[in-house]
């Protein structure tokens, strides 16, 4: 079966995302486009990963993907995506907060980072300035990720910045990537004509830093269910 999903979401918890991106609102846009799956994957952590998959119970027909955006030491954002909430803040607290840049945050230049719970109460806001680039690299940060059992792939590999082929030109030998992200389909073609890319393992995700910008229902992957463990065992397959 064919289920639609939108894999790279920001909330108000990313400093450069609207502050009414809420767990709660993002949940009830992705149920109101009718994806089946969407992915939160904030800047460099998963803050609010679990407000959302609280939010999410209200919505049966949406299943939550726990997720986060990495910058790595390269500059190349990488969509992380986890089994499960405890996969992904355990990847944050064990992986990624060590290697943050320990520079603070300034709202009123950057933009808030605002924790929230699934009702919209504000629970706090992240200290750490989350979008500087962390301290480990593509390689490792993917291997962090397969080994708590999610999946990686690069992020709009085509834009001009923060993506693989802007910052490296081309695809490494290591780490081998099954998906690729692109911000824009109509790019689909002239990367699969340069670089030998597989159409049929090319994401299109909507990067969307306001809620009016989640995906509708455009774009699909052929699923024997819309759960989780069959989404990232579809992943895997793809760079078997
Ligand atoms: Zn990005
Ligand atoms: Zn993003």
């Amino acid at each position: 079966m064919r289920f639609a999903y939108d894999l790279h979401l920001h909330s108000c918890l990313s400093p450069c995302a609207d502050d009414d991106a809420t767990p709660a609102n993002l949940a009830g846009m992705a149920a109101v486009q009718e994806l089946a799956f969407a992915a939160l994957t904030d800047h460099n952590t998963c803050g609010n990963v679990r407000s959302f998959f609280e939010a999410a119970k209200e919505h049966p027909g949406l299943v939550p993907v726990a997720g986060m955006e990495l910058c790595t030491s390269e500059e190349i954002h990488l969509v992380c995506l986890f089994p499960g909430v405890e996969e992904a803040e355990r990847f944050e607290e064990g992986t990624v907060r060590p290697v943050r840049v320990p520079v603070k945050n300034d709202p009123a230049r950057f933009g808030r980072q605002i924790k929230m719970d699934a009702e919209d109460t504000v629970l706090g806001e992240e200290e750490d300035w989350l979008i500087p680039a962390a301290g480990i690299d593509l390689e490792s940060a993917t291997e962090a990720v397969r080994a708590l059992g999610g999946e990686a792939f690069p992020a709009h590999i085509d834009r001009p910045s923060y993506g693989l082929l802007s910052v490296l030109g081309m695809f490494p030998a290591r780490p081998r990537f099954g998906a690729v992200e692109v911000a824009k389909a109509e790019n689909i073609p002239r990367l699969v004509a340069e670089h030998a890319l597989d159409p049929a393992k090319i994401l299109a995700d909507s990067d969307a830093h306001r809620l009016m910008d989640v995906n509708g229902a455009e774009h699909f992957l052929d699923l024997p269910e819309p759960t989780v463990p069959a989404l990232l065992s579809l992943f895997r397959s793809w760079r078997a």
